[in-house]
């Protein structure tokens, strides 16, 4: 891996983790496969038109091979026997010199296969609350990932890329130490997860009874929610502490809305059926946790599942980014 390797354009996170060299029991290889399946998003220089390919795999030397995939817009695949033959192979924006800020070269960005799953979503979702449901415009997105580069060569640099955001372009894929430090954050963010709601811990009445009673425990319970949407996720859990009655007046419905606009990347597909004894704050509380990796001792002992949503979080954030610049930047139409 070197100067020529490419990034994806989505989460600026690498193609390929090398196992020679990187021994660690701890980078277990069938975690990170995902990493390796990548499309492109580029433009077809001969209809002029945007295109996003089929899956395929990185090469040497910033080279890509990919299916031609059913867009209509794609170029045709080569016409050659052996493993290129039926398939896209063509150089994908990389560390590159010579490639300047992307505006001469019409080189496509490479992405993974999951991130360009998420960041459909997220635009699905985006335009399903807006009342309007229109799919991803490829040529308004392979456009504004070229002005984003901002004389970056490695990166879209108008990106945050959080974890992975202060290494990039550096060749830091080949150090154990430093992969591991960001094992979180390489584990397929669209794999599924299985959350059950854990039982609520029974509470004496006395012991709730020699709590103090907040007045917010008092009010009725539309203003009560309507205050409760309003504060942070850490001044509400504080608030929860000091003031236990508080909790059992917020229903399933009041934290599967907290869990929908605090952590949007969740699924409620993913989130068991609750009984009346659910413990909804200790499963919120994990969820933040698992999200940001806060206070965790020892990145090597988080369970794959928290990691899976350390990591969807990650790309996530990333694809909103994206997708603010993709609503806010102005592109006047290509010309046919
Ligand atoms: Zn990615």
């Amino acid at each position: 891996m070197g100067a020529l390797d490419i990034y994806c354009a989505i989460c600026g996170g690498p193609f390929r983790i090398p196992t020679v060299g990187i021994k660690s029991a701890t980078i277990q290889s069938d975690n990170l496969a995902w990493l390796e399946r990548l499309l492109v998003v580029g433009r077809n220089v001969a209809t002029n038109r945007a295109y996003v390919s089929g899956p395929g795999t990185v090469e040497d030397y910033g080279w890509v091979v990919v299916d031609a995939g059913e867009d209509v817009n794609a170029p045709l695949p080569k016409m050659m026997i052996g493993p290129s033959g039926g398939k896209i192979s063509q150089s994908a924006y990389c560390d590159w010199g010579m490639m300047g800020d992307g505006s001469d070269f019409l080189v496509p960005f490479p992405v993974h296969c999951q991130c360009f799953e998420m960041l459909e979503k997220a635009h699905a979702g985006r335009t399903r609350s807006s009342g309007q449901s229109v799919s991803l415009d490829l040529e308004h997105l392979r456009t504004v990932m070229q002005k984003m580069l901002q004389g970056k060569t490695d990166s879209l640099g108008g990106m945050q890329y959080y974890e992975f955001g202060q290494v990039l372009g550096e060749c830091i894929w080949e150090e154990a130490k430093e992969v591991e430090i960001r094992k979180p954050y390489l584990y397929d963010p669209t794999a599924h997860i299985q959350l059950d709601v854990p039982l609520r811990k029974t509470v004496a009445s006395g012991e709730l009874a020699a709590v103090p009673q907040h007045p917010f425990a008092r009010l009725p319970t539309e203003l009560l929610y309507d205050v409760l949407e309003q504060i942070t996720s850490s001044d509400l859990l504080q608030l929860i502490d000091a003031t236990p009655a508080i909790l059992r007046r917020l229903d399933t419905s009041f934290w599967r809305k907290r869990i929908r606009s605090e952590m949007p990347y969740m699924l409620e597909s993913e989130i068991g059926m609750p009984s009346i004894e659910a413990d909804w704050k200790c499963l919120f509380e994990y969820l933040l946790k698992a999200s940001f990796l806060v206070r965790v001792p020892d990145l090597k002992t988080l369970d794959e599942r928290s990691m899976t949503i350390a990591s969807r979080r990650r790309v996530w954030q990333c694809a909103q980014q994206l997708l603010n610049a993709y609503d806010e930047i102005s592109i006047p139409s290509v010309q046919e």
